[in-house]
């Protein structure tokens, strides 16, 4: 999974940065900042559901062929 973060849909809410705090980080003016984007693992799963808690819509997942 790859998260992205549409800093202009973002409202500084902060839901996604309680929801999990290695992934997702705020800036000084409070908008989303990604300190990871492909999460594994538990991290993984709560950025999932930081991404259905954002009311803004800011966050979303897309899925990556594992070519590994
Ligand atoms: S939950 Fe959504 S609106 Fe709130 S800080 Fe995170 S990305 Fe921004």
């Amino acid at each position: 999974m790859r998260l992205n973060a549409d800093t202009g849909r973002c409202v500084g809410a902060g839901q996604c940065v309680l929801t999990e705090p290695t992934v997702f980080d705020q800036c000084d003016d409070g908008v989303v900042v990604l300190v990871i984007n492909r999460p594994e693992g538990e991290a993984a799963q709560r950025a999932r559901h930081a991404v259905a808690l954002c009311p803004s819509g800011a966050l979303s997942v897309t899925e990556e062929v594992d070519d590994g």
